[in-house]
C-alpha cells in the first residue's frame, strides 16, 4: 500500500488517451498544434495574460523559471527546506550559473515578509555580497501547508519594497493543485504578485510534463532559449502539451487534487494527536517511533521516515479507499 510519494502514483487514463490521440505527425518541438495552445489555455485558467512552456521535470521548471528572474551574481531567498535547496542536486546553481540560494527559516515550510526583510537588511551595499534577485516560495509547502492568498500578497509586497532592486517572485507549485483545492476559489487567487509559477502536473496524474507559467509573457523568450540550451526542448513536445491539456480539461487537475487531499485529511484525522503539521494538502507528517514505523511497514504500508522520530505519508489522486481506510485504522491504533 503505497504512501511514499505522489510521484509514485499512476498516470491518469485521460492523460494516456490524450497522448495516444497526439500520436500523429505534427510539427516538431513546440510548433505543434497542441503546444501552440498552451499560452491561451493558461491565460483562460488564470484570467490574465501569460506564457506557458512545458518541461519534463519540476527541477527544470523551477530552475528555468528562476533563470528569468535572477542573474548569475544574484541570489534567491527561499525556505531552508525548499526543494530547490534540499532536493535539486545543485541544479539551481547550474541553471543560474552560480547564483546563490539564500535560505530562510520559517514555520510550516513557509517564509514570511519579516524573514525576507531581515535577511535583506543584512546584505551590505556594494559588490562584495550577493544581493537577492528573487524570492521562491513553495505552494503547498514542503510540509504540506498552504500559503493563504494574503500571505502571498504580503510576500509580493516585500519583494517590491526596497532596499535595492524589486525582487522577482517565483512559486514552486509542484503541488499547486493541492493548494488550490484546499483554498477553494479562483486558481489565480493565491498568485497576486507572482511572476513565474512552476505548475506541477506529474504528481497529480500526468506522466512527464510540468508547466512554467510566466505572467510577464515578454520573459518567455528568455525561458525558451534557456530551455533549448539546457537540453530540455523536447523534439516531440506535443506529447507533453497533450498531458497538460488533458489535465486542464474539465479541471481534472482540481478533481485529482481534491481526491488526494481528501485521502490525506482522512489520515490526518486518524492520527490527529501525532500530527507535526496541519494537514492542508496531501501530505501527512506524524511523530512515531522506529518500532511503530516497523510495525506499519510490516502491515504493508510504504512511506518515508522523516528523521528519527517521524514519518511522512503522501496521498495521490489514485489513493485507494481501502488502503487509506486501512492506514487510518493502523494510525489510530498506534
Ligand atoms: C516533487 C517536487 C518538485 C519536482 O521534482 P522533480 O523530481 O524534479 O520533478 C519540485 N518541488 C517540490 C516542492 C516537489 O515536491
Amino acid at each position: 500500500m503505497q504512501f511514499l510519494s505522489d510521484n509514485a502514483a499512476a498516470v491518469h487514463p485521460a492523460v494516456w488517451t490524450a497522448m495516444q490521440a497526439a500520436d500523429e505527425a505534427d510539427a516538431p518541438y513546440d510548433h505543434d498544434s497542441l503546444s501552440r495552445t498552451l499560452d491561451a489555455a493558461f491565460a483562460d485558467l488564470f484570467g490574465r495574460d501569460c506564457a506557458a512552456l512545458w518541461v519534463a521535470s519540476g527541477t527544470a521548471a523551477n530552475c528555468l523559471a528562476l533563470a528569468t528572474l535572477v542573474e548569475p551574481h544574484g541570489g534567491v531567498l527561499c525556505h531552508e527546506e525548499a526543494h530547490i535547496e534540499m532536493d535539486e542536486g545543485g541544479a539551481p546553481g547550474f541553471f543560474l550559473h552560480g547564483a546563490k540560494l539564500m535560505p530562510l527559516p520559517g514555520a510550516r515550510g513557509k517564509i514570511t515578509p519579516e524573514a525576507i526583510a531581515a535577511r535583506r537588511a543584512q546584505v551590505r551595499e556594494g559588490v562584495h555580497q550577493v544581493h537577492p534577485h528573487a524570492i521562491s516560495i513553495t505552494q503547498a509547502s514542503e510540509v504540506g501547508c498552504v500559503y493563504r492568498p494574503e500571505e502571498v500578497a504580503a510576500i509580493a509586497s516585500a519583494a517590491q519594497a526596497g532596499p535595492g532592486r524589486r525582487l522577482g517572485l517565483h512559486m514552486d507549485g509542484a503541488r499547486f493543485a493541492n493548494a488550490v483545492a484546499f483554498l477553494g476559489g479562483a486558481p489565480g487567487a493565491c498568485l497576486a504578485g507572482v511572476d513565474a509559477l512552476s505548475f506541477g502536473f506529474i504528481k497529480n496524474g500526468a506522466m512527464s510534463a510540468e508547466a512554467i507559467v510566466l505572467f510577464d509573457p515578454a520573459a518567455a523568450d528568455l525561458a525558451r532559449f534557456r530551455r533549448k540550451r539546457a537540453g530540455h526542448l523536447q523534439s516531440k513536445g506535443r506529447f507533453l502539451a497533450a498531458q497538460i491539456l488533458a489535465m486542464l480539461k474539465g479541471d481534472l487537475w482540481l478533481a485529482n487534487a481534491r481526491a488526494a487531499n481528501a485521502a490525506a485529511a482522512e489520515l490526518g484525522a486518524a492520527a490527529k494527536d501525532r500530527l507535526l503539521h496541519p494537514v492542508e494538502a496531501n501530505e501527512v507528517f506524524i511523530a512515531c517511533t522506529h518500532d511503530e514505523r516497523q510495525a506499519l511497514r510490516g502491515a504493508g504500508f510504504a512511506f518515508y521516515d522523516w528523521g528519527d522520530g517521524a514519518a511522512r505519508m503522501v496521498t495521490a489522486w489514485d489513493a485507494r479507499a481501502q488502503h487509506v481506510a486501512a492506514l487510518a485504522r493502523a494510525l489510530a491504533a498506534l
